[in-house]
């Protein structure tokens, strides 16, 4: 079997090696700082955990490797200009948008994009790091750091947020698992629930989206694209050509996980439509101690990334699983009490949101 390199060395390409198992592959994931430059063999493949890298050394030669998978596609996506302009020409749904240049004004963008615009970094942002609220109201300017080096987008009224992760192979087959509901907090997500019965009859909208989306880039792998519901409609606000964090929910949940299904794709072993286990739950950990009696609640699984520990950073997460709903009520009940204070919002809406199921 050729052995399966990742750009990057975070808790997803620690997974993808978890996941890599019981496919008896071999997974590498690379550190793009790393001063040993690996030794990649023909008929190796490359894929990515993040769709970002500093041009580094190590990063010039996996880009460069012919088993690089989905050469083309992070050039359109991390750069969000070019992301949201693949989404206009696709004719998906997305907020609207403009492109901040370096003599844009903040009244013309307000005169486009009503009141309240959000201005985002068109390279680098992400847990809602380069993000910046431009209020008429407030008689906001567009800070001269932005000029050139952002978008403008709507502030979209969204009912709530949802993901949709897919995968598709070398062939073009095409799966999906369910829509999940997220919670964002400043941007970052704190947890996840899926599936959903109230949104499945979303769910063909969705996958027709990111199929495609997926076939338009010819893409093989794990895709994920996070949307806005405002009604009945959805609007992608993102899209991740990678596993991503609202998929960590399947590693219970799911009879294969995102992680191993990423792997199948890319090294060409089948994929498959993967029905999901019970009900699922996922809360990150961010910025708090691990405790160890997280470990002793049933119906949970317990990953820690082996980071410092910092104000907002992702430190690990916890799934929870059970195929009857009010077991997993029991086990965020516990948890619950061994969170600290901040944590009361999260788990008041898991449990709203369960209890609506
Ligand atoms: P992003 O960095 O694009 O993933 O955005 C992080 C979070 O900011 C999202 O999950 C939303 O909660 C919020 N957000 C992003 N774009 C918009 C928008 N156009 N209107 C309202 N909220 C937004």
């Amino acid at each position: 079997m050729p052995t399966v390199w990742v750009l990057g060395a975070g808790q997803l390409g620690a997974m993808l090696k978890q996941a890599a198992y019981p496919l008896a592959l071999h997974v590498e994931p690379v550190e793009p700082e790393s001063d040993q430059i690996p030794s990649i063999n023909d008929g190796d493949i490359v894929t990515v955990e993040r769709e970002q890298w500093p041009d580094t050394p190590v990063t010039r030669y996996m880009s460069q490797q012919s088993g690089f998978m989905n050469a083309d596609i992070f050039g359109k996506i991390a750069d969000r200009f070019h992301q949201k302009t693949m989404l206009d020409t696709l004719g998906i749904t997305t907020a609207p948008w403009r492109s901040v240049e370096v003599d844009t004004k903040a009244e013309s963008l307000h005169a486009e994009l009503g009141r309240d615009v959000l201005l985002k970094r068109r390279e680098g942002g992400y847990d809602g790091k380069g993000q910046y609220w431009l209020y008429e109201d407030q008689g906001d300017e567009v800070p001269t750091d932005w000029l050139g080096t952002g978008i403008a987008e709507k502030k979209i009224p969204f009912n709530e947020e949802l993901s949709l992760v897919g995968a598709r192979d070398k062939n073009g087959k095409k799966v999906f698992y369910p829509l999940t509901l997220n919670l964002h907090s400043n941007g970052i997500l704190m947890a996840s629930i899926a599936p959903l019965a109230r949104v499945a009859h979303l769910q063909p909208m969705a996958e027709s989206m990111l199929g495609k989306i997926m076939d338009s880039a010819n893409y093989v792998g794990v895709m994920a694209m996070e949307c806005f519901r405002v009604g009945e409609q959805l609007i992608v606000n993102e899209l991740a050509p990678r596993v991503h964090n609202s998929g960590h929910w399947t590693q219970a949940g799911a009879c294969v996980s995102q992680f191993e299904m990423h792997l199948r794709a890319v090294s060409g072993l089948p994929i498959k439509s993967p029905e999901e286990r019970g009900q699922s739950v996922m809360i990150n950990v961010i910025g708090v101690e691990r405790e160890i009696d997280w470990m002793k609640i049933p119906s949970t699984q317990c990953y820690w990334y082996g980071k410092d520990v910092r104000p907002g950073r992702k430190l690990g997460h916890i799934n929870i699983n059970h195929p009857k709903k009010k077991f997993v009520q029991t086990a965020l009940d516990e948890l619950r009490g061994l969170f600290p204070d901040n944590y009361a919002d999260v788990f008041d809406w898991v449990e709203r949101e369960l209890s609506r199921l």
